[in-house]
């Protein structure tokens, strides 16, 4: 699944080609993609309209509009957007035209990505937690957020409304950077352990976006070439491959019935109390 990484590298790739340009012509294949209206109303209240600018919001792809509305993407599990791809697959939900005569086309193999077209983006993303890039995310906003919830460390960090943008890969990675067990209780954190765990969440991100994304799925970029993150990732999607820091067995268990994969040698559960 696209995480922050992922849609920050399909925004910046896209801007170029499609902030100053209009709407002009769209099709929605895939009336199930539109959220909050009818595709007819979504295509109609985008032709003519012109990109102002393009944004990221935790895993969220929003265009700024002329008219001040904005259309909302969410890639989910499995969705893309190409431009100018060479043809029009049979997993292609909608195509958008643009006035300078580039084509952008939302394919989605599992059909589980969303669009919205509204008037106020906070009606959509207004209740997601802080920007984990931002230089406001402090540690101690970290430490404040983990500390409310009496849940898993892991699924603290896959809860969009505590930090945005982070997926299953990127909070495994995070975690084994900062040698703590997923099962650990965000609660239960220790202040220097949630510092630790912040500067990990940065650094893990901002090379995954260094690295244009992670193409263990589906992922690809704008022009159709993938990301090469996942290279580097130490312990996500590698169970049973040696630990690259102590040798030991990469595990995976499920938390929440998500797949996580984690070092239990330097990701230790006795540092601190699990209940
Ligand atoms: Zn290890």
């Amino acid at each position: 699944m696209p995480e922050l990484p992922e849609v920050e590298t399909i925004k910046n790739e896209l801007a170029p080609w499609v902030v100053g340009q209009s709407f002009t012509q769209v099709t929605i294949f895939d009336s199930e993609l539109v959220c909050g209206g009818s595709a007819e109303e979504v295509r109609r209240g985008l032709i003519g309209q012109k990109v102002k600018s393009l944004e990221r919001r935790g895993k969220y792809l929003i265009f700024h509009l002329s008219n001040g509305k904005s259309l909302i993407i969410h890639l989910r599990m499995t969705g893309v957007l190409l431009l100018n791809p060479k043809g029009v697959d049979c997993y292609a939900r909608a195509v958008f035209h643009l006035s300078n005569g580039y084509r952008l086309v939302f394919s989605d193999q599992r059909r589980l990505g969303l669009m919205w077209l509204v008037d106020d983006a906070d009606t959509v993303v207004g209740k997601l937690g802080p920007e984990p890039l931002d230089e406001s995310f402090t540690p101690g906003i970290l430490g404040q957020r983990l500390g409310r919830h009496h849940i898993p460390v892991k699924a603290a960090l896959l809860d969009q409304s505590i930090v945005a943008g982070i997926g299953n890969m990127y909070a495994d990675e995070a975690l084994f950077a900062a040698r703590i067990h997923p099962l650990r209780k965000a609660d239960a954190l220790s202040p220097e352990e949630v510092q630790t765990l912040h500067q990990c969440i940065r650094k893990v991100l901002g090379a995954a976006i260094g690295s244009k994304g992670a193409s263990v799925d589906t992922y690809v970029r704008p022009d159709g070439e993938l990301g090469t993150a996942h290279f580097d990732f130490k312990v996500a999607h590698r169970r049973g491959e040696p630990c690259p820091v102590c040798g030991g067995n990469i595990e995976r268990v499920l938390v929440q019935n998500r797949g996580t994969y984690f070092c239990p040698r330097c990701q230790p559960l006795g540092r601190g109390p699990l209940i």
